[in-house]
């Protein structure tokens, strides 16, 4: 009998529909923020990959699956979404004939040749987006919204975001003869690969599983002491346009991430527990302003992020029903306000949030039972008496609960609402847009 290869495995029919509502989701959270969608092959030169993720990188030295095709040809699976989105916009032209930036999301197969584990596989899928073009800190705070808002709405709260800055060229060479200073008469305390690191790439040192609470390591020179002016202002921008959008983070410095191009911001969301073992990274991203112009185009700040699917799945509460596309009934009870509700679902409609009324029917139960097939999370309600003070009664189903607002507050209320459904949030009233 066949097996299926190490490190694969089958989604049949209940979970392969569950992974392609959430493809379709992350689709539509995309276009919402403005995303594109790009496909872009699986195949790649063995050469694109090795240069942009860097031959020193985990990925290149231990995890691509290489061959030579039948043409002689040195050809990577890809592992990763980044470099050949980016080949596509420079071989296309992209930058010259689409308007800048360039916000494109994507999602496939990647390969990597790993341990399998939960979490981990050799055939996996990941969905990411990158945004290429400019160089805006506006981008870096937007990216990291864009996930956390698809992971929140997802009902996925128990995550925080390590945020970090490598800085620009200058930065970065500096920090690197120092990191080479202080390490150089350190380097029997460290791991073997770390050894090779030393040579190849000192900053990857810190991002070392096996050394992490090596001494050596916790005490090395911080890149902030090493940031140019420049690359100091502009994460202090990203940070306050966090924390205007409420996005929590935790600065860590020792967060390097693992693939060479990686410029500035990076950032990674974690998960607070060890739900998913050694694999809590659930979303990995940052900026790259060098990439294009090492894989020959024109130099593009760029910015993005990937996570994989499977560890979304692995995680996503069983109650989440992701496929249900409608968010709200409206119920309107006597005729002048079934009128008058049809012109706010309209407005409703117009302004993206998905909605529905039952025109026949004529009972209350009627319409409950329609909220209850259209699985809907927010239920609206009007009749006379409310119709006479501009009201509506709202009940919201994830968090439980039942309110009066006016005609007027509606939009700002379900805004709020859609950004935080965590029914526990004690810090928000559904404005926190997370946790806590
Ligand atoms: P890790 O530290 O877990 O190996 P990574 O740094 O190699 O992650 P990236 O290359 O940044 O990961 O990829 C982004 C995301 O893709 C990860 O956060 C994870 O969600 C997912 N991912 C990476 N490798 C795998 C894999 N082998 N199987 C499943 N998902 C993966
Ligand atoms: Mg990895």
């Amino acid at each position: 009998m066949f097996t299926k290869v190490k490190g694969t495995y089958d989604l049949l029919p209940k979970d392969a529909k569950k992974l392609s509502h959430i493809e379709n989701y992350l689709k539509e959270v995309a276009s919402l923020y403005g995303y594109q969608e790009i496909r872009v092959p699986i195949l790649a030169s063995s050469d694109l990959i090795h240069r942009s993720t860097g031959e020193s990188s985990d990925i290149v030295s231990k995890e691509t699956y290489d061959f030579i095709d039948r043409g002689d040809r040195p050809m990577t699976l890809r592992p990763e979404g980044t470099a050949p989105v980016i080949r596509a916009i420079i071989e296309n032209k992209m930058y010259a004939n689409y308007p800048l930036p360039l916000k494109l999301f994507y999602y496939g197969d990647m390969f990597r040749y790993e341990r399998p584990q939960k979490g981990r596989f050799r055939e996996f899928r990941q969905f990411g987006v990158e945004v290429v073009g400019t160089n805006s800190p506006y981008m870096d705070a937007e990216v990291i919204t864009l996930a956390s808002t698809i992971f929140n709405s997802l009902r996925i709260n128990n995550y925080y975001v390590r945020l970090n800055t490598l800085g620009d060229d200058e930065s970065r060479t500096n920090y690197r003869n120092a990191l080479k200073e202080y390490f150089k008469d350190k380097l029997d305390s460290l791991c073997a690969d770390c050894k090779r690191r030393y040579e190849t790439n000192p900053l990857r040192i810190l991002d070392c599983k096996a050394d992490k609470d090596n001494e050596v390591l916790l005490n090395a020179p911080k890149i902030s002491d090493y940031l140019s002016d420049n690359s100091k202002a502009e994460f202090e921008l990203v940070k306050s346009y966090l924390d205007t959008l409420k996005i929590p983070y935790v600065i860590d410095e020792q967060l390097v991430r693992g693939l060479d191009y990686y410029t500035n911001t990076i950032f990674e969301f974690v998960l607070k527990d060890n739900t998913l073992g050694q694999s809590g990274t659930i979303c990995a991203g940052g900026r790259y302003n060098k990439l294009t112009k090492d894989l020959d185009g024109p130099e593009l700040g760029s910015i993005g992020f990937a996570f994989g699917l499977e560890r979304l799945m692995e995680i996503i509460d069983e109650r989440v029903d992701y496929s249900h596309k409608l968010f709200c009934q409206l119920i309107p009870i006597g005729l002048n306000a079934k009128i008058n509700m049809i012109k706010l679902m309209q407005i409703l409609r117009v302004s993206g949030f998905s909605c529905d009324m039952n025109y026949e029917a004529n009972s209350l139960k009627g319409h409950f039972k329609s909220s209850e097939n259209n699985n809907v999370r927010f239920i609206l309600i009007q009749g006379d008496e409310e119709l006479a003070t501009h009201s509506i009664k709202i009940k919201d189903k994830i968090q439980n609960t039942e309110e009066i607002i006016s005609e007027e507050d509606l939009m700002d209320y379900m805004i709020k609402r859609l950004r935080c459904s965590n029914k526990s949030c004690e810090n928000c009233e559904g404005d926190c847009g997370n946790e806590n």
